[in-house]
């Protein structure tokens, strides 16, 4: 595969240091191939799904052409959704990040006109939006079109799906015809190409070219994660396979550094590997994974090429790989030499449909999974120990420990069998206690009265929150019956309250998300006093 730094594009620093922030290692191999040429000035077709990175390949271009001391209108997005078009534009202002005197902004159906007729004439040289509306601007006047050098077409195929083609038509009208026309579309039915015909100048088709491949037997599962809950999800499973030697994959460095802390915070050997560390530090990261001490490598693609460690027994693909290319070679790094291997990628909402496209590319199945109870990796847990247990029955002399136990049973009132069940207990306890801790909470000593808990919440006199606001906010979103709320103290910036121990529980969960006078608070225990 072949491989292109950002920082061989020829691109503005400050754009270089937005896509530094990103966090992105490389280019992806729709950018490495668009980019150059929309710096060229060409039409092009781009054949490119979501996910493939395919906003940065026309984002990083379109801003290096942007004139930011124009206020004009300078560029035009065109995006089926409006969700589309609000992801376009936080992408394209991350990339911006440290460009002066830019503005991006979205428009989009369904929110109100005056307000957006109010931003635009505050001037915004980036404008992305949906069809409908983009043209209800231009007929307006209030998107002028004279200094529009640039117009993208993203997801073409499905905005005429959307029945947006003769707004398209007529959006491309209104633009100075000494534009450049840039086209992405996943797939290319005859109605894009006609659009590319009429409207587009000698166009270069750009499209990851991708080989045949065969994908080694490895067992390919995939789970629908939230995002907030990825992390959860993987100890999980990394709990429940207990695979000696795992990769987990991100897509950027940031997501490297954030998750290797997390686990690292959870107890986990797991170390972090990319392209921003030093080589020796590189080198120590891959030998202590190679040796068994490090047991998670958490990596970029990048970082990862080249692996050659034989014994690792679960891929994990934190994020989607970006490329269907990139799949292969990642689930590639486990089911080495004859071994199993496992592979488990997280989806969210519609990357559901790029696993699809993985799955048609390699010819393979990729099955959906529920996601291990607790009691599963409790259950799983304890068969391990059984048959820990057995060997050690079967192996080794046990007669001094056998004394120890009939002496127990004998001066106390429990039997072997109550001793057996206990020490297992103990063997299992991290389990245990890892599930109750995700929804129970260690209150420990928070100063309150007996048979009470002080909760901390962090809002008080200064945002004009009175008791009875607070006393509200939690009898109504608990329903426990707000006569039973305690003591409420509060202070100019945060406030205690004192409830019983019993509803402590409920309390914290219930309020978890609420809103106290419009501001969203945050409650915890309070410390002891
Ligand atoms: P897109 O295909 O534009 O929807 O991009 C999918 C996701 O990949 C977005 O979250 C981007 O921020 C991210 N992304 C884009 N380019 C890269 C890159 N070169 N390296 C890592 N992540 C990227």
């Amino acid at each position: 595969m072949e491989t292109v730094r950002f920082d061989e594009l020829e691109l503005n620093p400050q754009i270089l240091r937005g896509i530094k922030d990103m966090g992105f290692e490389e280019a992806s191999p729709i950018q490495a191939q668009a980019i150059p040429v929309v710096l060229r000035g060409r039409d092009i077709i781009g054949q490119a799904q979501t996910g493939s990175g395919k906003t940065a390949a026309f984002g990083i271009p379109v801003l290096e052409k942007v004139d930011p001391d124009n206020k004009k209108t300078q560029v035009i997005i065109l995006s089926p959704t409006r969700e589309l078009a609000i992801q376009v534009a936080d992408e394209i202002r991350k990339l911006s990040k440290y460009m002066h005197g830019i503005k991006i902004l979205p428009v989009y159906g369904g929110q109100e006109i005056s307000k957006q007729i109010r931003s635009l004439k505050g001037g915004a040289q980036v404008i992305i939006g949906t069809p409908g509306r983009v043209m209800d601007h231009l007929r307006r006047k209030t998107i002028r079109c004279d200094f529009v050098n640039t117009i993208v077409l993203d997801e073409a195929d499905e905005m005429l799906n959307m029945g947006f083609r003769e707004d398209i038509e007529t959006i491309l009208e209104y633009i100075p015809e000494e534009r450049q026309t840039v086209l992405f579309s996943a797939t290319m039915p005859k109605a894009i190409m006609d659009i590319t015909k009429k409207y587009q100048k000698d166009a270069v088709t750009i499209k990851v070219v991708k080989k045949e491949l065969t994908v080694p037997s490895i067992d390919q599962y995939y789970y629908d994660v939230k995002r907030k809950d990825k992390v959860d999800v993987l100890t999980r499973l990394l709990d429940y396979y207990d695979p000696k030697l795992s990769i987990v994959f991100c897509n950027t460095k940031r997501m490297v550094d954030e998750l290797a802390s997390e686990l690292q915070g959870r107890g986990y050997f797991a170390e972090g590997l990319h392209g921003d560390m030093k080589q020796s530090q590189r080198d120590r990261v891959m030998n202590s994974f190679r040796n068994g001490k490090t047991e998670i490598l958490i990596a970029t693609d990048v970082a990862a090429r080249g692996i050659d460690v034989d014994d690792v027994e679960a891929v994990f693909n934190f994020d989607i790989p970006q490329d269907d290319e990139y799949y292969v070679h990642r689930i590639g790094r486990t089911g080495r030499a004859g071994r199993t291997g496992r592979a488990f990628t997280f989806v969210k909402g519609k990357e559901v449909y790029k696993l699809k496209d993985i799955q048609r590319y390699c010819k393979t199945k990729i099955l959906a999974q529920p996601i291990p109870t607790s009691e599963d990796v409790a259950q799983i847990k304890a068969e391990k120990i059984m048959d820990k247990v057995s060997q050690i029955i079967e192996e080794e002399d046990l007669t001094a420990m056998i004394n120890m136990i009939d002496e127990q049973v004998n001066e106390s009132d429990y039997t072997s069998m109550d001793i057996a069940a206990a020490f297992l207990k103990m063997a299992l306890g991290e389990t245990e206690s890892e599930s109750e801790s995700s929804d129970n909470y260690d209150f420990g000593n928070t100063g309150a009265e007996d048979g009470m808990v002080r909760l901390f919440i962090n809002i008080g006199k200064k945002q004009k929150v009175k008791p009875g606001d607070i006393l509200g906010a939690i009898a109504g979103e608990s329903g426990m019956p707000g006569k039973l709320v305690g003591a409420i103290d509060m202070y100019d910036k945060y406030t205690f309250v004192e409830v019983p121990s019993e509803y402590g529980r409920e309390v914290l969960n219930a309020m978890k998300n609420v809103k106290i006078k419009g501001k969203s608070i945050s409650i915890e225990p309070a410390n002891g006093k």
